[in-house]
């Protein structure tokens, strides 16, 4: 995970081929979203950092969570650029091949696999602009739906991220245009379940 590696960052390899993800996902999508614009949130937050050597040793995790401890012409950049790497690294390997089985636990916690997608999808589309939905365990240990703009990490709220969603409109204007409640849809298709649930024990 790129959450335990530190400066400088490199892309990390797409888990599967771009086209793995097909129909749901397209592999044009997939080609950009990863090699063209992932690349350019590592390449910026590495020039972010490289005049700031007593940071080199932070791991993303730990410049994420501590952003309130960083001189503040570097805060931002770490916010937007390495909150970009995180949430990047993290949706791509939470994404696999379609036919991953709803678990169980989730579905018990949010009163189903219907509820659970309502809240994710609402979420999702009341992101004005750019930006993530996200599953998280919060700081007293519930399960909890919520969106955050732009790069913003849960991990900067104190909450454990488990699962985001990107609505970024590069992440689904290709295939889908305006139309983000599709492209919801199809996310829902091709969630790695087996990866998530490894992340809340
Ligand atoms: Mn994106």
């Amino acid at each position: 995970m790129i959450s335990h590696a530190n400066y400088p960052f490199q892309l990390p390899a797409l888990p599967y081929a771009y086209d793995a993800l097909e129909p749901y996902i397209d592999r044009k999508t997939m080609y950009f979203h990863h090699d063209k614009h992932m690349q350019t949130y590592v390449d910026q937050l590495n020039k972010a950092l490289a005049p700031y050597p007593e940071y080199h040793s932070w791991t993303l995790e730990q410049l994420l969570s501590r952003l309130p401890e960083l001189p503040e012409e570097l805060r931002t950049q770490v916010q937007n650029n390495g909150g970009g790497v995180y949430n990047h690294d993290l949706y791509f390997d939470l994404m696999a091949p379609a036919g991953q089985p709803f678990p169980g636990e989730l579905a018990e916690a949010f009163g189903g696999e219907d509820n659970w997608k309502r809240q994710m999808k609402s979420a999702a589309l009341g992101v004005f602009g750019s930006g993530f939905a996200w599953l998280v365990r919060d700081a007293s240990g519930a399960l909890k739906i919520l969106a955050l703009p732009d790069q913003d990490t849960p991990l900067a709220l104190g909450m454990q991220p488990l699962l985001p969603l990107d609505v970024w409109e590069h992440a689904y204007y290709l295939k889908h245009q305006n139309l983000r409640g599709d492209y919801i849809d199809s996310w829902f298709q091709v969630i790695n379940w087996a990866e998530v649930i490894m992340r809340t024990k």
